[in-house]
Order: structure tokens, then C-alpha cells, then sequence
């Protein structure tokens, strides 16, 4: 999900929209745009975070938007997080894919499978200076992986190349990340762990070709080292699609020490059945 496209909605001031402007007056042009946001969001009534139809408070997701939403809720498998098809029983289920394929993270949580409503919130996060769906999204993280989050030493986010995070002027991974620790007082290590390289974005390949892409991207740096050895990391990010970028965070953080890695996402892609796509 690392390509960016237009939001899949209309903006309310989307005639300050230009076309490719200088680089130079791209900062400018940016606060300029959140002021205008930030006077827009004062003057009118509280928006539903993914349609903006009128809701009773801000931070909030309307009725309709709710119900298409796709939490996942129990039953999951415990491994993967993703939906299972009957109630298991006690214990922790595991689902036939975990089984068949055990992934290198402990354990992943996601807030919701990625539909319409998933994919409106990210986008709004990622491509449209949407700050404001940062923390209700993560407080729905929050919640959603209570039970990683609990045992968790430090959140780590997915890093951004510099170029993309220049680019974008934030991480939207380390946005999500900060609020979870905030709510949840589990640490923030933002240092913890650098991609190298820069990636083709992953839209578009298969898994094979996102795991090459991704091979090698990812390191923890020397110097932080001595504090992750041992340490239970809870590796934070928008959007799990295959697990080929999270594979190569969450092996380079096992590399350099890491007890335990689990995965917290917002929305997970999930096939037809509710099992994890490949
Ligand atoms: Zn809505």
C-alpha cells in the first residue's frame, strides 16, 4: 500500500488543490492546507472519519460506515489474527494457515479486515494530511490488540524511506504508533529499526516479487542494539496486504536480538474465506 493515489473522496477544500507545484513551495503549500483544514474543522459539525456525512462527535464513524467497517472480532486464529469461520472452542485457535505456514511474528492483531471503510480511513492518514483519523484509529488498535500490547517492552513502527518521508512530510505508521503508546503506555522506539533502501512500491507485485523487493530493506541500527536484545516489540503499521514488508521488519528485528516480535495493524487483506492472501 505504498503507492499514493488520489482520496477516494472529495475533499471539502479541494479547490486549494493545484496541480505539480515547485518543491520549494511545497511546505508552504502544506501549512497552508492544514491551517485552511483546521479552520474548516472548526466551522463545521462533527464528520463521520471515513464519509464525512454529520455525526454527533468528531472522531467518529457513522452508523452506516460502522456496520460495514469489518471488525474482526473473536473468533481469530491467534497466530495470524485473521478471522475464523467457527468458534473454536477454549484456548488460543490457530487457523490451517498458521499451521501450514507458521509466520516469523508471534502473534498479529488488526482492527479490521481492509474494505471500503478501512481503506477510506488509510487513505485519509497516508495521502491526505488527515491527522485527525490518526488517534481514533489508534485507539481502535488499542483495543484491538490489547492482549500483544500488554506484553509489549516497545512499539516499533514500519519505517519510510527518507525520500517517501520527505515526500509525504510523515509516517503514518509512526503516527498510529505514537497514539497507541500514548493510550497504552507501552514506549515508542522509532530508532529501533531503518530501512536502508528504498522499495518499488509493493502495489502490484506478487508476493514473491514484494518478498525480493523487500529483502535486505530493513536493519536495526548498531547502536540500538544493546537496548532491543531481549526486548518484546510489537511492530506497528497501517495495513498488512501479503506480510512481505512486515516478514522483513520482523526478521531484522529478530536478527539483531528482539525476544519476540508481534504485529499490530489496522486493516489486515484477507481472502473470500477470512484466511491471509499469498
Ligand atoms: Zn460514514
Amino acid at each position: 500500500m505504498d503507492k499514493p493515489s488520489e482520496p477516494p473522496f472529495e475533499l471539502p477544500h479541494d479547490s486549494l488543490r493545484e496541480a505539480p507545484r515547485p518543491a520549494l513551495l511545497a511546505r508552504a503549500y502544506g501549512a497552508g492546507r492544514r491551517l485552511a483544514r483546521g479552520l474548516v474543522d472548526v466551522a463545521l459539525p462533527p464528520a463521520c472519519m471515513a464519509c464525512r456525512t454529520a455525526v454527533n462527535e468528531p472522531g467518529c464513524l457513522c452508523a452506516g460506515c460502522w456496520s460495514r467497517m469489518g471488525f474482526i472480532e473473536r473468533p481469530f486464529c491467534d497466530r495470524l489474527g485473521t478471522p475464523l469461520p467457527h468458534d473454536a472452542g477454549e484456548g488460543a485457535p490457530l487457523s490451517p494457515a498458521a499451521l501450514a505456514d507458521p509466520p516469523a511474528y508471534g502473534r498479529a492483531r488488526a482492527v479490521a479486515v481492509f474494505g471500503d471503510v478501512a481503506r477510506d480511513l488509510i487513505h485519509a492518514l497516508k495521502y491526505a494530511d488527515r491527522l485527525d483519523v490518526a488517534e481514533p484509529m489508534a485507539r481502535m488498535m488499542a483495543r484491538a490488540g490489547a492482549d500483544i500490547l500488554a506484553e509489549a517492552d516497545a512499539l516499533v513502527p514500519v519505517p519510510l524511506h527518507g525520500l517517501r518521508l520527505w515526500r509525504r512530510r510523515f509516517n503514518q505508521s509512526a503516527a498510529l504508533a505514537r497514539f497507541v503508546g500514548k493510550r497504552t503506555g507501552v514506549p515508542l522506539r522509532t530508532g529501533w529499526l531503518e530501512r536502508r533502501r528504498a522499495t518499488t512500491p509493493q502495489v502490484g507485485l506478487d508476493r514473491t516479487a514484494r518478498l525480493r523487493n523487500v529483502a535486505g530493506a530493513f536493519a536495526v541500527p548498531e547502536a540500538a542494539r544493546a537496548e532491543l536484545r531481549g526486548r518484546r516489540v510489537v511492530l506497528v503499521d497501517d495495513v498488512f496486504t501479503t506480510g512481505a514488508t512486515i516478514d522483513a521488519c520482523v526478521k531484522a528485528l529478530t536478527r539483531a536480538g528482539a525476544k519476540r516480535v508481534d504485529v499490530l495493524v489496522f486493516a489486515r487483506v484477507v481472502d473470500g474465506r477470512g484466511a491471509p492472501i499469498s
